[in-house]
């Protein structure tokens, strides 16, 4: 089993590309568990055919220990195991502590014991990374922490953020930093300055993300790329993403 953390400022394109990606690994036959870690709880959306499915949040605010894990879990397109931690009221609260309180939950009912993935997929809003959104780098999570990011200083710079943060907990063996993806916004010599990044805080570009009107035209009817244009250019690029980011360990 493997855990891969997306991670990215708000906006950037973690979801579609999460999506994607959880998408592309399920048709291939695996059992993909995608959890969004974001108070906008979109995640999933495009997985669920345009529905919000409730959020682990809200879940517990209602049932609190009559909890089930199938009020947690929907089953998306391509039978992707669709999660969203949620976030708190807006104003009150933290949306950290929201997602380890998630977490928490899923832990105790023992999700993965039940559901059995082969890889689940973290999809992190990186704009602040303080503790709760640093829980998925923690506590033996995710294996493997990734970055999307455009040539836009703030999603660089938000990427740098989230950089400094696995390398604060890299040292006690938590995620490992698997390097950025270039998910391209069409500025001039996009390419050119996200490697410059990437040199600077010594990591790599792993994958190219296009920008592409499919992805629009597909979420439109609130689908992924893979399910809706599955012979485009742009799904097989997420599917090279896909087998690029999934080692196939069992
Ligand atoms: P995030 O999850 O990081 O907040 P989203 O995945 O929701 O961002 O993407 C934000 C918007 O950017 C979406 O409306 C999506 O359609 C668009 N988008 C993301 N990636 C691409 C791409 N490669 N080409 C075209 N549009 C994209
Ligand atoms: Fe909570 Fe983090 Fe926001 Fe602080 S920065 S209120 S810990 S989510
Ligand atoms: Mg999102």
């Amino acid at each position: 089993m493997e855990r891969i953390a997306i991670y990215g400022k708000g906006g950037i394109g973690k979801s579609t590309t999460v999506t994607n990606i959880s998408a592309a690994l399920a048709q291939k036959g695996l059992t993909v568990m995608q959890i969004g870690c974001d108070p906008k709880s979109d995640s999933t959306i495009n997985l669920m055919g345009g529905k919000r499915i409730p959020t682990v949040l809200e879940v517990i605010r209602e049932k609190g220990n009559e909890t089930k894990l199938d009020d947690l879990v929907s089953i998306g397109s391509f039978g992707v195991l669709c999660v969203e931690a949620g976030g708190p009221k807006p104003g009150i609260g933290c949306a950290g502590r929201g997602i380890i309180a998630a977490f928490e939950k899923l832990e105790a009912l023992k999700a993965e014991a039940f559901y059995q993935p082969d890889i689940i997929l973290y999809d992190v809003l990186g704009d602040v990374v303080c503790g709760g959104f640093a829980m998925p780098i923690r506590n033996g999570y995710a294996d493997k922490v990734c970055i999307v990011t455009s040539g836009e200083r703030m999603s660089l710079y938000a990427a740098d953020n989230i950089v400094s943060a696995v390398r604060s907990y890299g040292s006690r063996g938590y995620a490992s930093l698997g390097g950025l993806i270039l998910n391209k916004k069409g500025i001039v010599n996009e390419e050119g300055i996200v490697q410059n990044v990437a040199d600077e805080i010594d990591t790599q570009v792993i994958f190219t993300i296009e920008r592409d009107k499919l992805v629009q035209d597909a979420e439109a009817v609130n689908q992924t790329v893979i399910e809706k244009f599955p012979n485009s250019t742009q799904a097989r690029a997420y599917r090279q993403l896909a087998d690029k980011l999934f080692s196939g360990e069992k």
